[in-house]
């Protein structure tokens, strides 16, 4: 079981404190198996990398440049990600996808240049409301999943999580038969493809103590993807302990 914690646009300095809450309490989540990965603004990351060395919490970044360097001005590497001591990274986040026009293409070589630096990839998926209720979620996930996942993906690296897009930050998620239905097919695509590696598969959207171990509870969910309820320790610990 693995909680990531996406911090977006969330945090400064002042924020250790609550991280430094987040490593005080992280034994009890980890004694249980679960795996905590937090995902801070990337100028928080070589510090939360510091603060963690003590503790079982991996630091990821939310986003990373297809290109290992180079003249791009604001982006940041998966190199440069893994040189500061991140250990993941979120691609494809449907507000990346969104605010920056982000492909599927582009999320599939952002996916590869994570592994290449040795990071692991989480790659997002998801369907927005319309497309939801025009009864097309399957066929958006199924070509999101083709065209982000590209040849050379190690599955042992890579991670995958649901996102329907009208349940990030608006309190509202599916129902559990619609996540265990959408999970179930990602598992069997998943599994066609990577036929010897179980790939772990990642719900988010609105994910809060309050409906963590009911999610947490739907077969081939593995996991949950935490954005708002993530930023104080409380509540995310609260829902790694509902796993
Ligand atoms: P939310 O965000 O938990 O605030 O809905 C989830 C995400 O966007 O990863």
């Amino acid at each position: 079981m693995l909680i990531a914690g996406n911090w977006k646009m969330n945090g400064d300095p002042s924020s250790m404190d609550e991280f430094g809450r987040m490593i005080a309490r992280a034994p009890e989540a980890t004694a249980r198996g679960v795996d905590l990965i937090v995902c801070p603004p990337a100028i928080l990351i070589a510090k939360f990398v510091d603060r963690a060395t003590v503790s079982k919490i991996g630091i990821g970044g939310q986003d990373c440049h297809a290109e290992p360097k180079g003249a791009h001005t604001g982006d940041i590497s998966a190199e440069m990600l893994a040189a500061c001591g991140a250990t993941a990274v979120i691609v494809g986040h449907s507000e990346r996808r969104t605010d920056h026009g982000e492909t599927d293409e582009m999320v599939g070589k952002k996916a590869l240049a994570a592994q290449r630096a040795g990071l692991t990839a989480i790659v997002c998926v998801g369907e927005t409301e319309a497309e939801r209720d025009a009864g097309e979620a399957e066929a958006v996930v199924g070509r999101q999943l083709a065209g982000s996942l590209p040849e050379g993906l190690d599955p042992a690296r890579l991670v995958v999580a649901y996102e329907p897009v009208w349940a990030i930050g608006t309190g509202r998620t599916p129902s559990l038969d619609d996540i265990a239905a959408m999970h179930a097919f990602i598992r069997a695509t998943l599994t066609a493809r990577f036929p010897e590696t179980p790939v772990q598969i990642l719900y988010g959207g609105s994910v809060k103590p309050s409906n963590a171990a009911e999610i947490l509870a739907v077969e081939n969910v593995d996991g949950a993807l935490v954005g708002g309820a993530s930023l104080k320790a409380d509540d995310y610990l609260g829902i790694a302990l509902a796993a």
